[in-house]
């Protein structure tokens, strides 16, 4: 039962209730051209929110229009200074109502409030670390071999309008993976919020204003797939910043061909979780825990897949699956929940589909917390942890992505054994090893055909460090320098002194 001396919302942020919400179009704050709106729900009580408008592509298209008058106009008069200034303003006032963002995020899309904490912490700091880049943009100096007084230089641009299609988990931390490195290089950007969950996007497009962006610089509008398609499709975009499933990022892809827009894509992933036997096997056996289902298993760098050497396999797993019951699957707001809801009735029905499927293909499934008994919550979208042993590499849950709280694990001989399972994904986002023995750990980390890699620790985050994946996990960088160089152009400036 909820213990109301341990509620994070002892009064409910006004931003969660009230009428519909508007699009932000050219710092105005609009309703839909079309006028229409649509439900968003509450995923821990099935309970309304308040309505969403319902942009299309008239929508896109007057936010385009917006983006493109202020890239033109008065943002491409700030100065790197000047950007240093608004993200570190930015950065400030989010963390002012950090308490505020947490709880919306929480209420809108389930996550447990420490981990909504947590990722409005990481969105203070990336908007800090593209504070300090923005200062640190700059081409090169470049001797050629042409006769005469002559050299080039390259000169960093910024791409020019952004489009930004974000998921559900983790509305404001996806936001200000678009926002803040398209501020940093002065883009301009209309971002395009899921359904399921944009009342954090919105309340940071609010903040924007505050923080002194002139108007058009951010644009948010709400909506469903169409929109998004617009969005991709649009003559007046010139890069889009996707993060979703992989289905959806390849036809980003192709509506992004109609005029060459620059892309990246960070999709879906089934990330390896690698146990020798020689590993600290309690931390590790945590750390698969987690690495699995924190946010009902909604992070697309979840371990999802387990392999263990064959020697501790049982004594592993059953380990696991004892943690996995260990965790309070229940209120989102209450201090001490594990795990929230699934996003919504839809997610809710998908993973179940895959939980029978296990079971049917022949996995064993064990357990894991127990069920939700408060009544405020029986109509919420909740689902325990399932480890499954006796899964086999042919098994939809051990091939595709779920995004729910389910482990597969599988056992493993030796090394080669080790990585030529694991690689066997269509799949490349993240990889965890855990060893003491540094021989393998390098041999299987170099061996790992992923974009992160987790040696005796797993999902470990910082601003300066590359996120993204190989192969169908999609292409570009989060974070980090390759981050800021993903919303530059260069180009090369030939200086000729001319003739004496
Ligand atoms: P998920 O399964 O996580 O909901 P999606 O990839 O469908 O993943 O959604 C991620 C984002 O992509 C959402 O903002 C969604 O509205 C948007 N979207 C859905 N369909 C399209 C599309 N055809 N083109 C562009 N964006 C889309």
């Amino acid at each position: 039962m909820t213990d109301p001396t341990r509620h994070a919302a002892t009064s409910v942020p006004v931003f969660t209730m009230g009428p519909a919400k508007r699009l932000l179009i050219g710092g105005e704050w609009v309703d839909a051209v079309s006028g229409g709106t649509f439900e968003s729900l509450n995923p821990a009580t099935a309970k309304r929110l308040p309505d969403l408008a319902q942009g299309n592509a008239r929508d896109i298209d007057r936010a385009v229009a917006a983006a493109r008058a202020a890239f033109e106009g008065p943002w491409s008069r700030f100065r790197p200074a000047d950007r240093r200034r608004v993200l570190l303003r930015l950065a400030d006032l989010i963390e002012e109502q950090a308490e505020t963002f947490a709880i919306i995020d929480s209420i809108d899309m389930g996550a447990p409030i420490t981990t909504s904490r947590w990722l409005v912490g990481a969105v203070v700091d990336t908007f800090r670390y593209a504070a300090g880049q923005a200062m640190s943009i700059h081409g090169d100096t470049i001797e050629n071999s042409l006769p005469g007084p002559m050299f080039t230089y390259t000169r960093k641009e910024p791409v020019g309008v952004v489009g930004a299609i974000i998921p559900w988990n983790g509305p404001l931390y996806a936001a200000s993976w678009k926002i803040a490195p398209a501020l940093a290089t002065g883009c301009t950007i209309v971002l395009k919020p899921a359904e399921q969950a944009a009342l954090t996007p919105l309340l940071l497009g609010e903040l924007c204003e505050a923080a002194g962006l002139p108007p058009g610089v951010v644009n948010v509008v709400t909506g469903a797939g169409d929109a998004g398609s617009a969005l991709a499709e649009h003559q007046g975009v010139d890069k889009v910043a996707f993060t979703g499933s992989t289905a959806t990022g390849q036809r980003t892809i192709r509506a992004s061909a109609g005029n060459v827009k620059r892309l990246t894509l960070e999709l879906g992933g089934k990330s390896p979780h690698i146990v020798f036997a020689d590993a600290d096997l309690e931390a590790a056996a945590r750390s698969a825990a987690l690495g699995a289902f924190m946010l009902s298993g909604q992070v697309c760098a979840a371990g999802t897949r387990l392999f263990v050497e064959r020697s501790v396999y049982e004594e592993f797993t059953d380990e696991v699956a004892q943690i996995a019951q260990s965790l309070v699957l229940g209120d989102p707001l209450q201090e001490g929940t594990d795990l929230g809801p699934l996003v919504s009735r839809e997610q809710f029905d998908r993973v179940s589909g895959y939980l029978d499927a296990g079971v049917t293909q022949g996995a064993r499934a064990l357990g894991g917390a127990a069920d939700v008994t408060d009544r405020a919550l029986a109509d919420g979208f909740f689902v325990a942890p399932t480890v499954f042993t006796g899964v086999t590499q042919d098994m939809s849950i051990a091939r595709e992505e779920i995004f729910g709280p389910v482990l597969c694990a599988m056992p493993f001989d030796d090394v080669d054994d080790a990585l030529r399972q694991a690689n066997d994904t269509p799949f490349g986002l993240a990889s965890g090893v855990w060893t003491r023995g540094v021989g393998t750990a390098l041999e299987v980390s170099h061996g790992l055909r992923a974009g992160m890699v987790y040696v005796n620790n797993y999902g470990s985050w910082d601003p300066a460090v590359p996120f993204g994946g190989y192969k169908m996990s999609g292409y570009g960088r989060e974070n980090g320098r390759a981050h800021i160089d993903a919303y530059l152009e260069t180009k090369a400036v030939w200086m000729s002194g001319g003739s004496r």
